[in-house]
Parts: structure tokens; C-alpha cells; sequence
């Protein structure tokens, strides 16, 4: 038992050395990968769910290594957090991010994820402020998707930081709704002008009169305070009729289209619009 006790110690300590060397290999990577150009933003279609137009682009990293091809941001969003790399690594997808939508008609608007320690960053409203202005853009078209977790620890600083941001005009959208908690207080205290309702919601095992049900609540809530309810993961017409009946203004998801490279947005801008 003894022999077995220390094995599974030993074991224990190597893989999680191994754990630590990987996430120290992929730190070191990823802050090359932004010097070598290997990482690009992707847009995804949030669409009006009454008329059909594109309103808003969701930007969404993508990391095409030379080795490993593309890694999806699940892979390596969290090593970036964990490490402090998504400070850099933020800065720059804002940036992007404002440069394409200055290219886009008036009416489109983009949405950003934020992670909670971009947010706690000194200077963090202000590095934002400087990417909308260098790229031209209204700071109205500027929409940063947050999560609960960013309420966790810091409510003040969070506070703050959102408040400067929407006295220059700047909309925040609460994401993944549903799958944290107590939400509702965040919706009461902080200003956002968007929900975005969680794919669990609309796809998966837990589907049913019930989630319906939810949905239809949030929407309804949503037009009582004025905000927009946007239905996430939306893959067949039968999940945009039950959102659309539910009273969620605006869709997402592959029905419509994946993200695409900024040019292919720009494509399906012009098709939206009839150009
Ligand atoms: P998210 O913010 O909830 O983004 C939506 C994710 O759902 C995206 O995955 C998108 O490709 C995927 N998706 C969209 N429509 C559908 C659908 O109809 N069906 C299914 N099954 N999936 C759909 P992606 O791009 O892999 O991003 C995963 C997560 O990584 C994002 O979740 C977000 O939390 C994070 N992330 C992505 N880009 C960034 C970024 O630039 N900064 C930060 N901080 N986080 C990011
Ligand atoms: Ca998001
Ligand atoms: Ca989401
Ligand atoms: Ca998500």
C-alpha cells in the first residue's frame, strides 16, 4: 500500500509538472504568435431577428499555429488569463476589432469579450478609449461582452471601469446568461444594454418547456428595461422560431453563420444590404 501511496504521489507530481510546463510552453508561444501574426479575429453575425439584417459582429480570436493548426480560444484564452498574456493579447483583438468595424457601415456595431483582468488592469478604460479613437470609430459601435465572473471579486473597480466607459458612449453586454449566479443583481446594478441568453438554453439536454419558459421571461424583462435579448447557438429554424416567439429581439449562431474572416463579413454586409 505504501509502494502504491508513494507511486500515486510521484504521479500526481509529474503530471502536474507537466501541467505547468505545457501552460508555461503556451504562454511563451502565444506571445510570440501575436509578434509572428499568427493570431487573427474571426466575426460572427448577431442578427435582427425581425428583418433578417446583420446588426452586430462578435469578435472571436482564432490561433493559427504552425504546428498545431487552429486552436480554438477554449485552449488558450485560459493559459492567457492565468498568466496575465490576455492583457496584451486584449489590447490587440480591441484594436482589430475597432479597425475592421470602422470599415463597416454606420449601423453595424461590434461586440468584444473581456476577460475580468483586462478589466482590473490600470489604465484598462482608457487603453480601450485610445483603440476606438485610433481606429476612428463611435465609441456607440463598441460593445464589450462580459461575463459574471467578472463581478466575482471586484465590484467597485468593476464599477468604475464600466461607468467611464459608458459615459463615452460604450454598451456592455452581459454574456452567458443563465449559466452563473445571482445575475439579476448585476443586471440591477451595473449598465447593461444587452443579455446574452446561454446556448444551454436553446440546445442540449436541458431543453424544454422549462427553458422556454426561461427565455420567455428574461425577453420579457428585456423589453420592461429597455435591453436587447440575444439568443446564443441558434443551429436550426425550429431554435430561431422558439427564441423569435419567446420576444428575443436579436440571433446568433451557425443557422446564420460561423465567424468568418473580416473580408467574408464585409461580403456578407453587402449582401445584407443589397449592394
Ligand atoms: P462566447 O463568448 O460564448 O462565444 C461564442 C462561442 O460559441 C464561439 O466559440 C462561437 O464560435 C460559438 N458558437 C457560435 N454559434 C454557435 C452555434 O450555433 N453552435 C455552437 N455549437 N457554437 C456556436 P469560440 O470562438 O470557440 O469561443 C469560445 C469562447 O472563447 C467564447 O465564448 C469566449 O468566452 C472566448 N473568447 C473568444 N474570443 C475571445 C476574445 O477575443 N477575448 C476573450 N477574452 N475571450 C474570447
Ligand atoms: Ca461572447
Ligand atoms: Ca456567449
Ligand atoms: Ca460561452
Amino acid at each position: 500500500a505504501k509502494v502504491a501511496g508513494r507511486d500515486r504521489i510521484r504521479f500526481f507530481d509529474s503530471s502536474m509538472t507537466r501541467e505547468l510546463v505545457r501552460k508555461k510552453e503556451i504562454e511563451k508561444e502565444l506571445r510570440a504568435a501575436i509578434q509572428k501574426d499568427e493570431l487573427s479575429i474571426f466575426f460572427q453575425p448577431i442578427v435582427d431577428l425581425k428583418t433578417g439584417r446583420i446588426r452586430t459582429f462578435e469578435a472571436l480570436v482564432r490561433w493559427f499555429h504552425p504546428e498545431k493548426g487552429e486552436l480554438r480560444p477554449d485552449e488558450f484564452i485560459p493559459v492567457a488569463e492565468e498568466t496575465g498574456v490576455i492583457i496584451t493579447l486584449g489590447n490587440w483583438i480591441t484594436a482589430q476589432a475597432a479597425k475592421a468595424c470602422a470599415q463597416w457601415p454606420e449601423d453595424v456595431t461590434i461586440a468584444v469579450n473581456l476577460s475580468p483582468l483586462q478589466i482590473r488592469a490600470p489604465g484598462a478604460a482608457l487603453g480601450i478609449m485610445a483603440a476606438v479613437r485610433d481606429a476612428g470609430l463611435d465609441p456607440h459601435r463598441l460593445e464589450l461582452e462580459v461575463t459574471e465572473s467578472l463581478f466575482l471579486d471586484d465590484d467597485e473597480n468593476t464599477a468604475r471601469f464600466m461607468e467611464e466607459l459608458a459615459a463615452e458612449g460604450v454598451r456592455f453586454a452581459l454574456d452567458d446568461f443563465g449559466t452563473g449566479y445571482s445575475s439579476l443583481g448585476y443586471i440591477n446594478q451595473f449598465p447593461f444594454s444587452k443579455i446574452k441568453v446561454d446556448r444551454s438554453f436553446v440546445s442540449g439536454p436541458n431543453v424544454g418547456k422549462k427553458s422556454d419558459a426561461i427565455i420567455r421571461a428574461v425577453a420579457e424583462m428585456g423589453s420592461t428595461l429597455e435591453m436587447e435579448i440575444v439568443a446564443e447557438g441558434l443551429e436550426t429554424v425550429e431554435q430561431v422560431k422558439v427564441v423569435s416567439d419567446a420576444g428575443c429581439t436579436l440571433g446568433q449562431g451557425y443557422y446564420f453563420s460561423r465567424a468568418v474572416p473580416d473580408f467574408l463579413a464585409a461580403m456578407l454586409l453587402a449582401q445584407d444590404r443589397g449592394r
